[in-house]
């Protein structure tokens, strides 16, 4: 395994002015609620409205010209990336993705173009389909985490938190599949060895928390949540982000369904920010009481591309129904 800080300063180069440079923010209520300087690194606003954006754009665009086509599995975000950074150089791009993928997100990668197959009802079968197309139709595969060019592009968002507060003691990273923790502990670590790097994630579904917790990597069930950009598998045969993530995370953390549904309504109503599931995680572990630090510390807001119609739901404290999920509502403050 051969990656490092080197592979996210070359792929700084390769994103800039295309998906880098978000707003990193004080969030007042945060600070308040953890005692320490909480800081959200805004990715989504991203032009993608998610962060993937980075990895995506820096394995595409570092594709010899000979490549003819791009192809990936996605939980929406990654294959919105792909899709956006395809059009860009003018390749064809095919976007698989499973049923448990919300349609806004869906539509949102049609609008730029690329082809969307829907395979099955779990993110593993994606994965298959999206690996069938490269033996038969001769497409490049940019898996959404386990690339090194893919965390590379990631990390360059550690990179930017650690020189804006070289006083982070504490990184709270959403986690899934595990590229964006790869990339931004390796950026972190080579920056301040001291930080402590937390993955979070839902507690249902976990697949790196059960692989790290297992010693290699292990398939779990899936199921519908509210951070349903971080679903899915970490792959059987996965190469870097699991070793990454093994050996660079302090610390694997779960929450709730009904916490990721509290830290949405805390992000919106008190620091006026849309944002998945996915990305208040972070907060949702703090406000839990699951994490704790002793000096400041920051998020990352992963993404915005939820479905409108659930979200003002959530926020007006009804009920939801999320494939077999459902999620009891609460008023804000109630
Ligand atoms: C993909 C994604 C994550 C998790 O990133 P991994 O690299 O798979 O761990 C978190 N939040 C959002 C919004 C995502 O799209």
């Amino acid at each position: 395994m051969d990656f490092s800080l080197a592979d996210i300063l070359a792929a700084r180069r390769v994103i800039r002015g295309v998906a880098d440079a978000t707003p990193f923010v004080p969030s007042p209520f945060m600070t308040r609620a953890s005692g320490q300087d909480f800081l959200l690194k805004l990715e989504n606003m991203q032009p993608i409205g998610a962060f993937k954006l980075r990895g995506a754009v820096n394995a595409v665009m570092t594709l010899p010209d000979t490549v003819g086509g791009v192809t990936c599995c996605s939980t929406g975000n990654h294959g919105r990336g792909v899709a956006f950074a395809a059009a860009r150089r003018g390749m064809k791009a095919v976007i698989c993705m499973s049923k448990l993928v919300p349609q806004a997100k869906v539509d949102g990668i049609r609008a730029l173009g690329a082809d969307v197959r829907i395979i099955g009802t779990t993110q593993d079968e994606a994965m298959y389909e999206s690996q069938r197309l490269c033996e038969t139709e001769g497409l490049v595969e940019i898996s959404p985490f386990d690339d090194p060019k893919v965390i590379a592009g990631q990390g360059t968002i550690g990179l930017e938190m650690l020189e804006a507060r070289p006083d982070l003691a504490t990184l709270l990273v959403p986690l899934s599949g595990g590229g964006l923790a790869a990339g931004v502990s390796v950026a972190a670590k080579a920056i301040s060895p001291k930080i402590r790097v937390v993955g979070i994630t839902m507690d249902r579904g976990a697949a790196m928390y059960a692989s790290i917790r297992a010693g290699h990597p292990v398939e779990v069930p899936e199921y519908a949540s509210l951070a349903d950009s971080l679903g899915g598998g970490i792959g059987l045969e996965n190469r870097l982000s699991f070793p990454l993530c093994r050996d660079n995370l302090d610390d694997v953390v779960l929450v709730t369904e009904e916490e990721i549904r509290h830290a949405m309504q805390v992000l919106y109503y008190e620091d006026r920010i849309v944002a998945e599931g996915a990305s208040v995680v972070g907060l949702a572990a703090v406000l839990a009481g699951k994490v704790a630090s002793d000096g400041p510390i920051g998020t990352i807001v992963t993404g915005r591309n939820l479905d409108m119609a659930a979200f003002t739901r959530i926020m007006a404290g009804e009920d939801v129904q999320i494939g077999d999920l459902s999620v009891k509502g609460k008023h804000y403050g109630a």
